[in-house]
């Protein structure tokens, strides 16, 4: 038997699982964020069990990698890319979850205190505490990629609602009558501003108009099914008037939620991360300035909205900091 290495004072090792529509994680870390060492892996089969399977194996090579650190672990925490209702499961991507409880069967093999919430909930308090809200107790934070998620964090806890539902910033409506979005309504924010709803507005303005949007299609390969909303954000940067047209709109609405989030949940900062934040400056100079105009004109300070620092591995660490044995229950997010 490896011997724990963690010794009082020092910080814990954690184990810490992401798992993704596409692809999943586990590390061995530690609560101060550290991370000895990680297994990813791609999601090749949309089942749940042989995605469990799969995690386990990661887990097990967490334990040949690091023996000693693994066996000194008593937490665990777990971001999963789906509602999380209590511990029941639950995807729109992956069929089985229902029937599984995940955190459960981890805490019953490996005697963890194992704690699990939505992946944006987990990336919202990794930014917290590992991120671009360190120090802070109150932040809004938004993932804009293909779709829209978002966490609050309310008085250092994840706010979870009466189910563990509660922060589904992508799904706030802000169009009466506007576009079918993935949740069955319409109009919701991630049917108007994410990256889908960006490439879906482009390729139909580029098949509508190809002369004015020469600059995109160009970018596209000639093939207007081809264009992503990267690329509409590159070919706007090149004065795509068409791209350009589009990701302001998108902006537009993107601000309108901030603003309404700030006068909801009146954080200290709140956080834009996920794959459209790393468009930098063109996405962040015009938000903010956007969002002023949706704000409280008698709330006294401006918010700053600022970009997410931990990139990819934000639900990672968020799932560390969920982890964490030594927070207090005060603190400690959820469950
Ligand atoms: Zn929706």
């Amino acid at each position: 038997m490896p011997t724990a290495v963690s010794r009082p004072g020092e910080p814990e090792p954690v184990v810490a699982i992401d798992i993704g529509g596409t692809k999943c994680m586990a590390a061995l870390g530690s609560e101060s964020g550290q991370i000895f060492v990680r297994k990813r892996f791609e999601v090749r089969k949309r089942e749940a069990a042989w995605i469990e399977k799969e995690i386990r194996a990661a887990v097990e090579y967490l334990r040949s990698a690091e023996p000693a650190r693994f066996a000194a672990v008593r937490a665990c925490g777990i971001g999963f890319g789906g509602p999380v209702e209590g511990r029941r499961l639950f995807s729109h991507h992956v069929a089985g979850w229902e029937n599984i409880d995940l955190a459960g069967g981890i805490e019953r093999t490996y005697g963890w205190n194992t704690k699990i919430d939505n992946d944006a909930n987990v990336a919202a308090l990794g930014e917290l505490i590992f991120g671009a809200g360190r120090g802070l107790t109150d932040i809004v934070y938004f993932t804009v990629s293909t779709g829209i998620g978002g966490g609050v964090i309310s008085g250092g806890r994840i706010l979870r609602g009466s189910r563990g539902l509660a922060g589904e910033l992508g799904h706030m409506n802000l169009v009466l009558g506007g576009p079918p979005c993935t949740c069955g309504n319409s109009g919701c924010l991630e049917s108007l501003a994410s990256g889908w709803a960006i490439a879906a507005r482009a390729r139909s303005a580029a098949v509508e108009d190809g002369q004015k949007a020469a600059k995109l299609l160009e970018i596209a390969g000639g093939n207007a099914e081809n264009i992503s909303a990267k690329m509409v954000f590159q070919a706007a940067g090149a004065g795509c008037p068409v791209s350009r047209d589009i990701i302001d709109q998108a902006i537009r609405h993107l601000a309108r939620a901030v603003g309404n989030a700030i006068n909801l949940f009146d954080p200290q900062a709140v956080i834009i991360g996920g794959g459209i934040s790393l468009a930098g400056g063109a996405l962040f100079e015009p938000l903010r300035r956007c969002v002023k105009s949706y704000v409280m004109r008698t709330r006294g300070g401006e918010v700053p909205v600022l970009p997410a620092e931990l990139g990819d591995m934000s639900v990672l660490l968020g799932a560390i900091a969920l982890a964490r044995p030594r927070q207090s229950s005060a603190s400690a997010g959820c469950l």
